[in-house]
């Protein structure tokens, strides 16, 4: 069998993906959006007589810039260690993708040309004419629209019978190098750096100015108005009236849904699980199980297991496909877009919005995305102020918490309407907090100003629905609840045991809450919930667990079934308004969780902004509960 390796090359959000996925098989994030692709990937499909090896490289611009995902695609076309570059390009808007087209001519001659969108091209009345742009470029030209698989076998079929020919070039080096030593102000530069950036301008311009050459002689665009749709929808979403309550009322709608139908789907699994509870229970006993191991199995384990599937699961099941969505749609750059002024108000990079957006699936994945942005100080703030926007593993807490104690009216969509509120009011404050911590690192030990960069706004695009909740199921939601029960399984044994191992008849659960509760009482808090803080460093999603563990005598978590049962065991613990508010407070703002440490110190490489990383947020959470006691001391 023939073996053939082929690099996929794209501007970020041409379909790259969506062609990897179609050709491989895998499982590739997709979605409308730049800048989600940062690592490589790597698959493999078969085609007549040959095995081809895909490398899907990160979204690239351009090979000349210098983020962190352009210079890993750049490096590996430089290399050459691959039988053929395909380009994905974007039809409707080729003159970009054009672009790294002809910067990659430059590099190497073993290149086909994967137009895709073309379906959105076309309905958008432009028409390409691909026999003109081959025997122009000299390289294969192929027509797909990824999302029908259409046109996929004939790009297998350039790639697997590619030859090599002599293909078009700028041949910028020479022209530019010419003008360079032929101009007397570009001489007097003596300075380096700054002539090679005014090369490296130059050749930019050399090249925008050819694609467009080559757009002018390739494009046809039969209507006039084949962007009216979109312009007048950034209109709307981007202007400075209506922009920001627009976002904010989605974001209101998004959580107003999740709170309002995950309850159902919450209240049935927690009486489903206790259910099965017994039952296991007594089959365990049947087998003759001593007692001690089925009650650490049934009550320890299977009891945290379930409480974070059943609290977890229905509104991550709602909340992810409602964000695809909005993702897919192209929405999110827009919020970006909006925030951008105040990012940069804050001396930060507005592109630190989009990590804050991923970051409400999950802080490691907003970490990780920080990459997306160049300059590494910059990155840094964004890291540092991630865990300010709640994750999945904190945002259900939340929401139990809101339901137990602001929610007094038995009137079902009223409370639900309070409830998305109150959340929407939490999401800002972590929001606000986010940009004034950024404000005060980048004037202290973070010092510099803002860079400037390229915001594309993609266009407007159907999402397609069953493909967002197959993904959000499967690549969003199974992933985080599977991280989750595997961090719960273990815990729930080291809880069960140190809930029921005594030191002088008390567990060493009690011991240890007991030493903190003078300073968990100092914050409005108790020591229990400070050790379920401390104990639920491995996942968010078990600080409830450990809580109900340290106050039920039981050393188990056997005495709920709803949340409203769950509030009694609260109360009936010394649990006020203030406790509450202050936990919800604690929640939003505390260390990041385990996986995201990690993930921090890997992509900082350094310890010490991993430790500010933990610091930064545990002070605020402190300094926010102290002031709250405080203000309730004062007025009631
Ligand atoms: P990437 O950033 O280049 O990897 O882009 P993705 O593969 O994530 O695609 C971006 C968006 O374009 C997604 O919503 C895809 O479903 C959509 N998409 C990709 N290819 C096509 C296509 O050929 N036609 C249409 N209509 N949509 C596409």
């Amino acid at each position: 069998m023939n073996k053939v390796r082929v690099a996929l090359v794209g501007n970020p959000n041409v379909g790259k993906s969506t062609v990897f996925n179609a050709l491989t098989g895998l499982k590739q994030h997709t979605g409308n959006w730049t800048g989600k692709t940062v690592d490589s990937a790597v698959g493999t499909c078969k085609f007549l007589d040959n095995e081809i090896e895909i490398i899907d490289l990160p979204g690239t611009y351009s090979l000349k810039s210098s983020s962190e995902e352009e210079f890993v695609a750049t490096n590996f076309i430089e290399q050459k260690e691959y039988d053929v570059a395909v380009i994905v390009c974007d039809s409707v808007s080729l003159e970009k993708s054009l672009n790294l087209v002809l910067q990659t001519l430059e590099i190497t001659n073993r290149v086909v040309v994967c137009l895709n969108l073309i379906d959105e091209a076309s309905k958008k009345g432009i028409v390409i004419n691909s026999k003109k742009l081959e025997s122009i470029l000299n390289v294969p030209v192929v027509l797909t629209d990824a999302r029908k698989k259409l046109g996929l076998d004939r790009l297998l079929e350039k790639i697997v019978n590619f030859q090599s020919r002599e293909v078009y070039q700028v041949q910028y080096e020479e022209k530019i190098e010419k003008l360079l030593s032929n101009n007397n102000r570009y001489l007097s530069i003596r300075n380096l750096e700054m002539k090679n950036s005014i090369f490296k301008d130059k050749i930019v311009n050399t090249i925008v100015n050819k694609s467009n050459e080559i757009v002018k002689k390739v494009v046809n665009f039969t209507k006039d108005d084949y962007d009216k749709k979109d312009r007048f929808l950034d209109k709307i979403f981007t202007s400075k009236i209506t922009g920001i309550p627009i976002m904010l009322f989605l974001l209101f709608i998004i959580l107003w849904l999740t709170i309002s139908v995950s309850n159902y789907p919450s209240q049935l699994l927690f009486s489903f699980f206790n259910f099965l509870e017994i039952k296991i229970f007594n089959f365990l006993e049947f087998l003759c199980i001593p007692r001690f191991i089925n009650e650490m199995l049934v009550l320890g384990v299977y009891k945290t297991l379930t409480w974070v599937i059943s609290v977890m699961l229905p509104p991550m099941a709602i909340f992810f496909p409602l964000f695809t969505i909005l993702e897919d749609y192209g929405f999110l750059p827009r919020i970006a877009f909006n925030m951008d002024h105040a990012f940069s108000k804050c001396n930060a990079c507005g592109k630190q919005c989009l990590t804050m957006l991923m970051g409400f699936g999950c802080n490691a994945v907003g970490v990780t995305g920080a990459r997306i942005i160049d300059s590494k100080r910059e990155k840094i703030i964004a890291i540092l102020t991630n865990s300010f926007v709640p994750c999945n593993g904190r945002f259900p807490t939340i929401i139990a918490m809101i339901s137990m104690f602001f929610i007094t009216t038995t009137n079902k969509i009223f409370s639900s309407i309070i409830s998305a509120l109150l959340l929407t009011f939490i999401i800002l404050l972590g929001i606000l907090l986010t940009l004034i911590v950024s404000k005060i690192l980048s004037k202290t030990i973070l010092k510099g100003y803002p860079s400037s960069f390229i915001l594309e706004l993609p266009p407007y695009r159907k999402p397609k629905f069953l493909s967002v909740i197959t993904r959000s199921i499967f690549d969003r939601t199974l992933f985080v609840l599977g991280r989750a029960v595997v961090v719960a399984i273990p815990a729930g044994f080291i809880l069960y045991l140190i809930a029921n191992i005594s030191i002088n008849e008390f567990s060493i659960l009690h011991f240890l809450a007991d030493k903190l509760n003078g300073v968990g009482l100092f914050l409005g808090l108790d020591g229990v919930i400070l050790l379920a803080f401390l104990l639920g460093f491995p996942a968010n999603e078990i600080v409830i667990p450990v809580m109900l563990m340290g106050y039920l005598a039981t050393g188990s978590l056997t005495d709920y079934e709803n949340l409203m049962s769950l509030k009694t065991i609260l109360l009936n613990n010394g649990w006020t308004l203030l406790t509450a508010i202050n936990f919800i407070l604690l929640t939003l703002f505390h260390y990041p969780c385990s996986t995201t440490f990690l993930t921090i110190k890997k992509e900082t490489g350094s310890i010490k902004w991993s430790l500010v990383a933990l610091l930064i947020p545990t002070i605020i959470g402190v300094i926010f509960c102290l002031f709250v006691k405080l203000l309730w001391q004062l007025f009631l």
